[in-house]
């Protein structure tokens, strides 16, 4: 069989590993002059390649039958690394390469595929493909290719820079593909509140929310609005919302209501002598972000916690439930991932084989899975370019 794989990024290197079996040919087109230019800025460049964590909790798609996130397959993406060499560093959950760099990764996949015999083609940008009886025409800009199977790998749209800007969505519609619409995700949120810009560079522990959905964590807040994982977290249901807001408690770990709030502040009054309100939430809170709030509830800085009166109800609603007005997310160029895609309904998840037809399969974000951040996206399209590949490589089908 001739196999082609459209795209050298994480899914479809793994991809083309697992379909170069047998006698089959493998060729991968790639239209950037490397491969895995996304992997690379991964983690920082330290490429957090997996999460311990592998359950559903941490994946969204409109298909409800993610069944494919399960223990046995997180133990075959775990042996698959390591049987390539790399040697895993697990931080909270969090797996990285024991080197810290991303290189390591990227260097082990493409040995294993230069190894293994697959073909790659640089500089390859495919514009269509089409199936004719049992064979596919895909076109690129260095003419036609005829094979047997196509795998599309092509990536979302986000961080176009990097290769991935969107063809696969594209090339599954035009071959009769549902597309589940496609927003940034993983990504930072823009405000235009006034006191952002003051806040700018802080960084500070919270549980932050948009509607029924918290995340806790590092908060950063930005001349553009806010970042850090947790923000991160909550994108997605940023990007489909629009205008929203971020509620920030920013004592979370410490009060649980207005009662315990009381209870705090008057035994830390009594023992942290002559200080004020706002010398009191130093304590706890970054200085620019008591000057916000105070501001915002209309208290002096100076003023003792004991003389608060009734602005004491309105400081505990400031500190627990600040509101940030979002207005958007900064978009797919610097967006981590891209939510939506080619749908499940149209995919057999078992093979990552297109329904519709025959011999075109997925791999990776251009399907209908975005995971948290935390080594979730690379670990589904390393899963799906295996499953992928594993699949299309196997004479018996
Ligand atoms: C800054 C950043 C940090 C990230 N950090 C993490 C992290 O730490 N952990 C994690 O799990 N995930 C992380 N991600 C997400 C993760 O990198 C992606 O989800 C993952 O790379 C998707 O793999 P993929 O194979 O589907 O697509 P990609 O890796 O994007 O690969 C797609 C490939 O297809 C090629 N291509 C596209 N169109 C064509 C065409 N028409 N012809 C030929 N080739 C084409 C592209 O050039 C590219 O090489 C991060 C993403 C970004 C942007």
């Amino acid at each position: 069989m001739k196999i082609i794989v459209i795209g050298g990024g994480a899914s479809g290197i793994v991809a083309s590993i697992f379909a170069k079996r047998h006698n089959n040919e493998v060729i991968v087109l790639e239209k950037n002059n490397k491969c895995l230019k996304k992997l690379l800025i991964t983690g920082n460049g330290k490429c957090n390649y997996f999460n311990d964590d592998f359950s559903f909790e941490h994946y969204y798609s409109s298909s409800n039958d993610l069944s494919f996130i399960n223990d046995s397959n997180k133990r075959k993406v775990l042996d698959f690394f390591s049987s390539i060499g790399v040697v895993p560093k697990v931080k909270n959950g969090y797996y990285y390469p024991n080197s810290n760099q991303s290189y390591s990764v990227h260097n082990s996949l493409l040995k294993e595929a230069s190894l293994r015999g697959v073909n790659i083609v640089y500089d390859c940008k495919v514009l269509n493909i089409v199936k004719k009886n049992d064979s596919f025409v895909v076109s690129t800009n260095n003419g036609d290719y005829i094979c047997d199977k196509v795998i599309i790998s092509t990536g979302g749209k986000s961080y176009p820079k990097t290769g991935s800007d969107g063809d696969g969505y594209l090339f599954g519609k035009s071959l009769g593909h549902k597309i589940v619409p496609v927003i940034p995700s993983l990504v930072g949120l823009v405000s235009n509140d006034k006191f952002i810009k003051s806040l700018s560079g802080v960084r500070c522990d919270a549980c932050v929310s948009i509607g029924s959905k918290s995340e806790i964590g590092e908060v950063q807040f930005t001349d553009y609005g806010l970042s850090g994982i947790c923000i991160f977290n909550l994108s997605n249901i940023a990007g489909r919302l629009g205008n929203c807001s971020v509620k920030v408690n920013f004592l979370y770990n410490f009060v649980s209501d207005f009662d315990s709030f009381c209870k705090l502040f008057d035994s830390v009054n009594n023992n942290v002598l002559g200080r004020s309100i706002g010398e009191l939430l130093e304590g706890y809170l970054n200085y620019n972000i008591v000057n916000v709030i105070l501001k915002k509830c209309g208290i002096d800085f100076s003023c003792p916690w004991s003389d608060l009166g009734n602005k004491k109800k309105v400081l505990f609603d400031n500190l627990v439930s600040f509101n940030i007005d979002i207005v958007g997310t900064r978009g797919f160029d610097v967006a981590q991932v891209s939510m939506g895609g080619i749908s499940l309904d149209d995919i057999d998840i078992n093979t990552f084989e297109s329904k519709i037809v025959p011999g075109l399969y997925f791999t990776g974000e251009v399907m209908d899975v975005t995971g948290d951040c935390g080594g979730y996206n690379l670990g589904f399209a390393f899963l799906s370019g295996m499953i992928a590949g594993g699949s299309v490589g196997d004479l018996s089908d």
